[in-house]
C-alpha cells in the first residue's frame, strides 16, 4: 500500500535530497480519502515518479475530522470573501449616498 512501509520512522522524516533524475524532491500535502493533510515528498518531474511518505500515517479519527474540518474551512472562506464584496458594496454606496445629501444640502445653503 506503501512505498514507505518498509521505511523506519527516522529515515522517512528526514527530507529525502535525491530522487531518481537531478531535481530536488518537494514537499506536498495530500488531500486524498485515505490520507488527508498527509505530506509527503514528491518529484516536481512527473515522469520520475519519486514518492516518499514525510508524515506518519493518519489515525481513523482524522481520516474522518480532517476532511470535514477542510470542508467546513473552505465554506467560511467563500462566506467571509462574498462578505467581504457585500461590505465594499455597501462603504461605496454609502459613499454615493453622503457625496448627494452633501449636494443637496450644499444647494438647500445657497439658494
Ligand atoms: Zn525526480
Amino acid at each position: 500500500m506503501e512505498a514507505s512501509s518498509s521505511a523506519s520512522s527516522s529515515l522517512r522524516r528526514r527530507a529525502p535530497f535525491k530522487c531518481y533524475c537531478v531535481e530536488k524532491p518537494v514537499l506536498v500535502i495530500s488531500w486524498t480519502t485515505d490520507n488527508p493533510g498527509r505530506r509527503f515528498y514528491g518529484c516536481p518531474n512527473y515522469w520520475c515518479k519519486f514518492f516518499q511518505w514525510h508524515d506518519d500515517e493518519i489515525c481513523e479519527r482524522g481520516e474522518v475530522l480532517i476532511p470535514e474540518q477542510r470542508q467546513r474551512i473552505i465554506k467560511l472562506e467563500a462566506e467571509v470573501a462574498r462578505r467581504y464584496k457585500r461590505e465594499k458594496f455597501y462603504i461605496v454606496a454609502l459613499a454615493f449616498l453622503l457625496v448627494i445629501c452633501g449636494i443637496c444640502l450644499f444647494n438647500c445653503m445657497a439658494g
